[in-house]
């Protein structure tokens, strides 16, 4: 069986250190890992909202949580505030966690239809604690059934310290540029012959390895560009192709809650960090142009501009195999759907954890490499889909954009979605799709769809039944919440001693 052990991260942003920080944690007394990144070339520089499930990988890691929000000035983040995707002047929220109280056979959004329906409901928000604290801008660590959360992060300082981790589990940073990847030839043999062999640094040296981990961002210089695999655009269904982003100081203290602006043109981001707030415009090139992006960013931004407008162009969608021969795509390398849902930096762990479960024995299996890419696959396209929704379901008449989302043809599976949560107000959720039943509920109510009918379970409660039921849970929601400290004070306090 051929040696296997020598593993070359090619690229240094969130995607190379996040793989090289686990993989060194749990395999680095048997592997021989470099990481090679050129400072000059720098990072993609946005990336900097996350999901819940950013816990697991900390976890896997072993990181202290305060120690890890002190060294990147992170806040807490309890869920997204979509302003204006409805329709102008209309909000809603999308909040990590549950909403109110199931039952077995029907999500909450059942009783609470009914309830509407007999006058005795508040906001569906109501009866999420996520949404209360943050409108509250308030925040702790709630024992039991406590907020489920996720964090804004600067993103330099993250790579940084998963840097230090990594360095700490033995991988080698090597700085410089790749010129070439080199490739094998006949002479290695027919398991090699074409396989990359080493990576041509700019300098004259040569880097070689058995495995090839391509997070060089959207050049995706090995898998894309060396082995020459493909690339599925999305763009008819995500017609935002470009972002223009910058860092402001802050001018009030930070929300637990990413902004989604809608804008005729595409959409606005801000996330608040402890330090300072990052800001982006992700649009269409064909309703704004590069050159005026710049100055409709300054117009939306408050606070002064600590950095210059950064343009970045992308062309939403995956390529089509994420792993070929010996190298596997993580990050933007690999593909990349809108940053509206946060979901990038958890595709990149959930690519490094799946490489842990299925990384080469002695040398590439073909089964290994068919599973792992059928899984990110259909990851991808769940996640494609729950954006495009956001995008499909809409009022907004001010521009054509928006009327090419809301008119385009969506795929069957999203179609059939909408329609069963139209006519039922039912979600179902494929097992190992990330976004559970409460974030359809939300996003589509929110996003205008209003249920034809509800569950006949919710039937089964008496008025008076109903009305207890669900101001018990509102009741309980509002207290919980009343009862924490402001964000702001908990993060100051959470992070002083480091
Ligand atoms: P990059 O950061 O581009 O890193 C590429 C690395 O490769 C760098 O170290 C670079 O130096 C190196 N490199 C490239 N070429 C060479 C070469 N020739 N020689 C040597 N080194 C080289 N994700 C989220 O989860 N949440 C968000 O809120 C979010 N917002 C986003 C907003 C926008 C506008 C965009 C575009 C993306 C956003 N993302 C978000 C995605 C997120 O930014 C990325 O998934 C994450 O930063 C990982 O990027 P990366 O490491 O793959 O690529």
């Amino acid at each position: 069986m051929k040696s296997f052990h020598r593993v070359v991260i090619a690229g240094g942003g969130t995607a190379g250190w996040m793989m090289a920080a686990l993989m060194s944690k749990l395999l680095g007394k048997r592997l021989d890992i470099k990481l090679v990144e050129s400072e000059e070339i720098g990072t993609v520089g946005v990336g900097e909202a996350t999901i819940p499930a950013l816990h697991t990988f900390h976890n896997l890691l072993g990181i202290n949580e305060a120690e890890f929000m002190a060294a990147t000035n992170a806040t807490f983040k309890l869920g997204i505030n979509f302003e204006g995707w409805k329709d102008i002047g209309q909000d809603y929220f999308h909040s990590f966690g549950t909403t109110g109280n199931d039952h077995w056979s029907a999500g909450f959004q059942h009783f609470w239809l009914k309830g509407r329906a007999e006058g005795l409901a508040k906001t569906y928000t109501d009866y999420n604690p996520e949404t209360v604290a943050a409108f509250a801008n308030r925040f702790a660590h709630v024992p039991r059934n406590g907020l489920n959360y996720a964090y804004h992060l600067d993103a330099t300082r993250y790579a940084k310290y998963l840097r230090a981790m990594s360095e700490g589990y033995g991988v080698k940073r090597i700085e410089g540029k790749i010129a070439q990847v080199l490739k094998h030839g006949p002479e290695a043999g027919p398991e090699r012959d074409g396989d990359i062999a080493a990576l041509q640094m700019q300098d004259g040296s040569r880097i070689e390895g058995d495995l090839f981990i391509d997070c060089t961002g959207f050049r995706s210089l090995l898998l894309g560009e060396a082995l020459g695999v493909g690339y599925e655009d999305w763009s008819y269904w995500l017609p935002c192709d470009r972002a223009v982003a910058v860092q402001t100081t802050s001018v009030r203290d930070p929300w637990p809650y990413t902004r989604s602006i809608a804008h005729p043109f595409g959409w606005q981001w801000r996330i608040p960090l402890q330090h300072r707030v990052g800001n982006g415009l992700v649009y269409s090139s064909k309703e704004l142009s590069d050159a005026d992006a710049p100055d409709m960013l300054r117009q939306n931004v408050e606070g002064e501009l600590i950095t210059a407008p950064r343009l970045i162009k992308f062309t939403p969608g995956q390529r089509n195999k994420v792993w070929e021969r010996n190298c596997v795509a993580v990050g933007l390398a690999s593909g990349f759907v809108e940053p509206l849902e946060s979901t990038s930096i958890h595709l990149i762990q959930r690519a490094a954890i799946r490489l842990m479960q299925l990384f080469p024995a002695g040398g590439v299996s073909q089964g290994d490499v068919d599973e792992f890419n059928l899984q990110s696959k259909r990851e991808l396209e769940h996640i494609r889909d729950f954006i495009v929704l956001h995008y499909h379901v809409n009022e907004r008449t001010d521009s054509a954009l928006w009327k090419h989302v809301r008119e385009m043809n969506i795929l069957p599976s999203l179609q059939h979605r909408i329609q069963l949560f139209r006519e039922t107000a039912r979600v179902f959720r494929p097992s190992d799709e990330l976004f559970a039943e409460n974030s359809w509920v939300q996003v589509m109510m929110g996003q205008g769809i209003t249920p034809e009918r509800y569950h006949p379970v919710a039937d089964l409660m008496g008025r008076q039944e109903l009305n207890n039921f669900l101001s018990d849970i509102q009741v309980k929601v509002s207290r919980t919440i009343a009862g924490l400290p402001t964000h702001k004070a908990y993060v100051d306090q959470l992070c002083a001693p480091y």
